[in-house]
């Protein structure tokens, strides 16, 4: 990973800085809008600073992904200096100023009040302090702020951190979890985002107080849980499981975690094996999803046969089911369990590798999500024993090259491709109803063994056979 690495390669090659010295150092480049936003609240006599996140990852080399802006000014008094704005969340100091078709958000500092619950603030105060807003907020590498006139400020040695890779509360680990409990996953997500560490108190204060992540809403635990999936380290799941989070809004990785298999074709635990296939796969958030979902469901149907070899009947079908449970209760998208489902369900499916079983295949699984179906499965074989790997690899190679010849011949696979329409059977006399969907099937099987009989005329003879003979 590049992040502390360049930083450590790029200004700390031996000397010993005081952290004046690397604020000093540090210049970022802010984008000119940015800066444009800073300079009009500063002329009008207000602070305005880069603030969170986007210091972070600009300091970083990293492209920050927007540019949040701190503020002395009151929200009406930024309002007022900007020509296009949009009340984004007035009641929380957000105002979002529109520069061409480029929002900016503008906040003004703002300190949080009591905590309601382990989730929000009951209310929020608007501060003149900039100190006071960085100190709510969740980590120190996430709580420095910069503009071109102060150069950066770094109150928590937010730059200490991130040279040493740490993820770190500001203040007190425990307070602040306290104070909302999502911080904790976010603590596991920021270090898989930039490969960092956990320092030492903010692991224990997780631990500790892990349990009330009960109380925060699935729709935030999944943006979380999503973005360390799709992250460069999605492997520090294992902290999330390991400090006791999983255990409150994912269980059934702990089950995996716990779940030996003493099988030939793997090594490791069900738990570790799927680490390693999410880390195998690409970071998209479907392809993440289904490695971390495709063999949940084998701790409830494992059995250990006398040979002591453990087996897993059924579970693709078990996996499923449960994913399908697993993504509701986290609030993810229709479309997205829709997906996940389908490619857990057919992670373990082998074709006959012969031009009419892959036609079957790409049938059964569809063309939008055949080539994610080749790639969970290659994820999959990556992570198990290396013994069996070589065998499964050639095999996968010889479906992946009769699916591409199939594509390349465009061979019929799908009722779509199919000659004939429901409405060219009606044409020809078969009448409309549930029998005409039977026929099309029937025609769709044949053409799927027989490719070369995707021709209408065939088709429609065919039809009318198995019409009459049938009286579907
Ligand atoms: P990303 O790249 O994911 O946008 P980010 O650091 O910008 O990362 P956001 O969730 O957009 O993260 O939050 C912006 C900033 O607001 C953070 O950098 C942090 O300073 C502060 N912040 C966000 N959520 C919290 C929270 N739950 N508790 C305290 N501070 C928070
Ligand atoms: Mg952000």
């Amino acid at each position: 990973m590049y992040a502390a690495e360049d930083l450590r390669r790029n200004w700390f090659t031996g000397e010993k800085h005081t952290k004046k010295t690397y604020s000093v150092m540090i210049q970022i480049q802010i984008p000119e809008k940015v800066n444009m936003i800073i300079q009009t609240l500063t002329a009008a006599g207000y602070e305005a600073y880069a603030v969170g996140g986007c210091v972070r990852d600009a300091v970083l080399g990293r492209e920050p992904a927007d540019w949040d802006i701190t503020t002395s000014a009151s929200p009406y008094e930024v309002k007022a200096l900007f020509s296009r704005t949009i009340d984004t969340g007035l009641q929380h100091g957000t105002v979002t100023v529109m520069l061409g078709k480029e929002g900016f958000e503008v906040t003004t500092y703002r300190v949080d009040g009591e905590y309601e619950d382990c989730r929000h603030p009951k209310e929020v105060q608007f501060t003149k302090s900039l100190l006071e807003d960085l100190k709510r907020r969740d980590f120190t590498i996430n709580a420095m702020a910069y503009n071109e006139e102060s150069g950066l400020v770094d109150e928590f040695d937010g730059i200490g951190d991130l040279r040493r890779g740490m993820i770190r509360c500001v203040g007190n680990a425990e307070e602040r979890f306290t104070e909302d409990a999502l911080r904790m996953l976010r603590a596991v997500r920021f270090s898989a985002q930039l490969g960092f560490k956990l320092e030492a108190n903010t692991r224990t204060a997780i631990r500790k107080l892990c349990g009330n992540l009960r109380k925060v809403s699935a729709e935030r635990i999944q943006v979380e849980l999503t973005k360390l999936l799709v992250s460069p380290h999605p492997e520090k799941i294992v902290d999330a499981w390991e400090t006791g989070m999983t255990k409150i809004f994912l269980p059934e990785f702990d089950a995996c975690m716990e779940c030996e298999q003493h099988n030939p074709h793997h090594i490791y635990s069900v738990g570790e094996h799927t680490v390693r296939a999410i880390q195998q796969i690409e970071a998209d958030k479907i392809l993440r999803l289904v490695m971390l979902l495709h063999d949940i469901g084998k701790p409830s149907v494992k059995t250990t046969d006398e040979a002591g070899i453990d087996h897993f009947y059924g579970h693709p079908a078990v996996s499923e089911e449960l994913a399908g449970m697993v993504l509701r209760r986290l609030k993810f998208d229709n479309e997205t369990i829709r997906q996940v489902k389908k490619l857990v369900c057919y992670h373990d499916y082998h074709p006959s590798r012969t031009p009419a079983g892959v036609r079957r295949a790409a049938n059964k699984i569809g063309e939008e999500l055949f080539s994610m179906y080749l790639k969970v499965q290659r994820a999959d074989v990556l992570a198990q024993s290396p013994d069996t790997q070589a065998e499964k690899f050639a095999a996968l190679a010889e479906v992946e090259q009769l699916y591409e010849k199939i594509l390349e011949e465009n061979d019929c696979f799908t009722l779509k491709q199919l000659a004939v329409t429901g409405r060219d059977l009606m044409q020809a006399g078969i009448p409309a109803g549930p029998g005409l969907g039977e026929i099309l099937n029937h025609l769709l099987e044949t053409v799927l063994e027989a490719p070369g009989r995707n021709e209408k005329e065939w088709l429609l003879r065919e039809a009318i056979e198995f019409y009459q003979k049938n009286a579907v």
